[in-house]
């Protein structure tokens, strides 16, 4: 049996309905006495429809209605608080009890790109990431993670909508692998977020065996492998991930990724000044992507409270740039967004106009 409680267990004592596939909701359907095309219709309210209230879920029988409400209810957090960056970026941070996470959309030409947590805080260490000050505090659930969505989109005018999902906000998503699964097939399926797989990033330090998950499990939407350093000694300094699973294992797993997915892997790389942003750097990440089908994405550091890291001026990223490509056929540099409300990639730590929330 689906297991038919991701979502974090309501207080009042009802069943939390946000964040089940409809095979969990037909689960908790049968231990109603309903049939399973309930659950079906039910989900089409809760994700398509954005329908919260049972009473308002106009194709179900009144006397369903009332069973549900007794018994279910559909709960999203309400986010603790909304901060707007001038470039037109937001930010919102959930709170429960000490957890702490968030979530950011980006507007972006006529992209809308919601960036959602997948634990809160996070326990791999990386040097150069604001989220990593935290510590490891829980797993988030499915509810929580497709709440922030909801939520983000709620931001959205009239008439527009979210275009695309990024897993990279606080925590590593594949440590939730099981979770993240469940939200992927929510955020895809046309009963669900409608969310084209194409348009949706998962961000992994490189956790190898859960890659080979991945692989296994045929998920649709896209992996990025966030490099940072393309040499055993430079990465497991910045990421003590890589002790575990160094780069020749990575470089195997993404190759076995390209070749199942038929995509190019993305590897992401944050530039450091004077740490890995030099052309001799550039020269080993063009070893190591050698064979493998791959775009590179820049992405200049982003700043926060005590970091010991700077951010290179645009000179130098070009230059890093322009020794990859063509050497590398598709570079870009991610436009940095959401930076003076530190809603930046890398800068995730529960941080408000009234200091952190911790
Ligand atoms: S970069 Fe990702 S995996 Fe590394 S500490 Fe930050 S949130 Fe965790």
């Amino acid at each position: 049996m689906t297991d038919p409680k991701p979502s974090r267990p309501s207080e009042n004592g009802r069943v939390n309905l946000m964040g089940l596939t409809p095979t969990q909701i037909a689960v908790y359907m049968s231990t109603l006495g309903e049939p399973a095309f309930r659950a079906r219709q039910v989900s089409n309210w809760i994700y398509r429809h954005g329908v919260h209230d049972f009473h308002k879920m106009s194709n179900l029988k009144a006397e369903f209605r009332e069973k549900l409400c007794d018994c279910a209810e559909v709960f999203i957090d309400e986010p603790q608080s909304r901060q707007t960056s001038p470039d037109g970026t937001r930010k919102l941070l959930f709170r429960n009890g000490d957890d702490l996470w968030e979530a950011v959309l980006m507007r972006d030409g006529e992209r809308r790109t919601v960036c959602v947590s997948t634990q809160s805080g996070c326990g791999l260490g990386c040097r150069f990431c604001a989220t990593a000050t935290l510590g490891f505090k829980r797993n988030l659930t499915s509810g929580e993670i497709v709440g922030q969505i909801l939520r983000a989109g709620e931001l959205l005018p009239k008439g527009e909508r979210i275009t695309n999902l990024v897993f990279m906000g606080m925590g590593e998503p594949l440590q939730n692998y099981d979770v993240v699964k469940n939200v992927l097939e929510i955020v895809g399926a046309d009963w669900g977020l409608d969310i084209s797989h194409r348009r949706t990033t998962v961000s992994t330090v490189g956790l190898v065996p859960a890659i080979y998950r991945w692989i296994e499990d045929g998920i649709k939407a896209g992996l990025a492998i966030s490099l940072v350093a393309a040499d055993d000694e430079l990465r497991s300094q910045l990421m003590p991930i890589n002790q575990r699973f160094p780069l020749a294992e990575l470089k195997k797993a993404a190759i076995a990724l390209t070749e199942a997915t038929g995509r190019r892997v993305t590897f992401e790389y944050i530039l450091m000044e004077n740490v890995n942003d030099t052309i001799a750097h550039a020269k080993k990440l063009v070893h190591f992507i050698d064979r493998i089908p791959c775009k590179i994405n820049l992405i200049r550091f982003h700043p926060h409270p005590g970091s010991e890291y700077r951010r290179p001026s645009e000179e130098r990223v070009n230059a890093f740039r322009d020794y990859l490509y063509p050497r590398c056929p598709a570079v870009t540099i991610r436009k940095s967004l959401g930076l003076d409300i530190d809603a930046a990639c890398g800068q995730l730590a529960g941080r408000t106009k009234q200091g952190y929330a911790r």
